[in-house]
């Protein structure tokens, strides 16, 4: 890990971050002071000028970036969460694609399977699967000197990667919007207030020089992931920015209602059939608690011939039932349970998901994983809910 600074506190692990706003430097350490020059171009941003709003990430950030991008011309390794969604898969695709089109060799390393509704996205720039071929993937990465971690905020969203992450020689950038980083990198490019990663990918290659290199698969891969993290246009959106960001990229002649399509309407008939049994069975509503929750156990999902994505979205559902302000999707894996959680107004999923689920997210949107059994999981988190009681009721949802 490089020598670096906390930005308004420093927590002695060196990292170059940013999480809080100051506005004028101290002993030396970098901060967050926004020039006049700087205002000017934000402010010349929203008249439609091409420039670009990074409100947590310090010039000096953005400035070693480019130095560490331009001192060695070696080998980008891109790796999104595991499980990766839209915004993961696009947002690294993407910031792959804009570095081998700046002349770069660049790569994604995907820990573990993608949605079939996102395999559109690949031609320009390998995708590896680290899960499925673990030696190319652990060669590439060795081969690098720069590695970027995108849409995610911790090392263990990297799954099996985690380690491989952890002893990788060569520097380490995070590029993401989930708050609070650990501190896993040597730089972080952590802006919660965005809408996606993908958003952010695009005013970072914007502030790095780069906003030329973003082609229209470039742009295809940060539409998808803006559309998916806010489930297409619904939530995360009252940023102003974002509509910039779009319409940029859909400058590109993007096609979104195929690009729409190819995401949402590419689903098989089982994944459709396994939804209506979930809202018809396994459903389980608690207006008390302004809370519902659907539970689906291994054998069910195979009944239906499970793949990955199939139930993308069922954690949202419930949320759509008048009053209810909290709603929990339980799936059980082979030794564990995986957790979704989404909420309404300040009902705060990513902090009930860190308490009780070794997890975290977005205020509104959070997962997690426990190693109980489903019925264990379940009775876990009914016995929770009276303690959020005054939380549910007052949540403003
Ligand atoms: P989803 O419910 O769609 O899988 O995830 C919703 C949000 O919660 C995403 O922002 C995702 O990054 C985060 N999330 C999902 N699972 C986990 C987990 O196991 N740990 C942590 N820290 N975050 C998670
Ligand atoms: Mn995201």
């Amino acid at each position: 890990m490089v020598a670096g600074y906390r930005v308004g506190f420093d927590d002695g692990k060196g990292v170059f971050s940013c999480h809080a706003f100051s506005c004028f430097g101290s002993g030396g350490k970098i901060t967050n002071f926004i020039s006049p020059f700087d205002r000017f171009l934000q402010n010349s941003y929203l008249c439609g000028f091409s420039s670009w709003i990074l409100v947590n990430t310090v010039k000096e950030i953005i400035s070693k970036i480019r130095v560490w991008l331009s001192e060695d011309p070696g080998a980008v390794a891109v790796i999104p969460h595991s499980n990766p969604d839209g915004d993961a898969i696009g947002s690294a695709y993407a910031l792959a694609v804009v570095l081998k089109n700046s002349g770069r060799e660049a790569r994604v390393i995907t820990p573990n399977d993608y949605p079939s509704f996102l395999q559109w996205l690949k031609g320009e720039v390998d995708i590896l699967n680290f899960l499925r071929n673990r030696q190319q993937a652990v060669e590439y990465l060795n081969s690098c000197s720069l590695l970027f971690c995108v849409d995610f905020n911790e090392a263990g969203r990297a799954g099996d990667m985690e380690g491989y992450i952890a002893s990788f020689g060569g520097k380490k950038v995070l590029v993401d919007h989930h708050p609070s980083p650990t501190g896993f990198c040597d730089l972080e490019v952590s802006e919660p207030t965005y809408s996606s990663t993908a958003e952010l990918v695009f005013d970072l290659v914007t502030a790095l020089g780069l906003g030329s290199c973003i082609d229209k698969r470039a742009a295809e891969a940060l539409y998808t992931g803006i559309m998916t993290d806010t489930g297409s246009f619904s939530y995360s959106t009252s940023r102003p920015q974002m509509y910039h960001v779009l319409a940029s990229l859909t400058a590109h002649h993007l096609d979104t209602d195929q690009i729409h399509a190819r995401v949402y309407d590419n689903f098989s008939a089982e994944r459709f059939r396994l939804m209506g049994y979930c809202l018809l069975n396994k459903m389980v509503v608690l207006p008390g608690y302004r809370t519902a929750y659907i539970a689906v156990g291994r054998e069910e999902l195979k009944s239906f011939g499970y793949a990955p994505g199939d139930t993308e979205g069922f954690v949202n559902l419930p949320l759509s039932i008048a009053g209810i302000v909290f709603s929990a999707f339980f799936m059980e894996k082979d030794s564990l349970v995986k957790v979704s959680f989404r909420s309404r107004g300040s009902f705060p999923a990513n902090a009930f998901s860190s308490a009780h689920f070794n997890g975290g997210g977005h205020l509104n949107a959070a997962g997690g994983e426990l190693r109980l059994s489903l019925g264990e999981t379940i009775e876990y988190f009914r016995e929770l809910l009276p303690r959020y009681l005054p939380m549910l009721e007052n949540t403003g949802g």
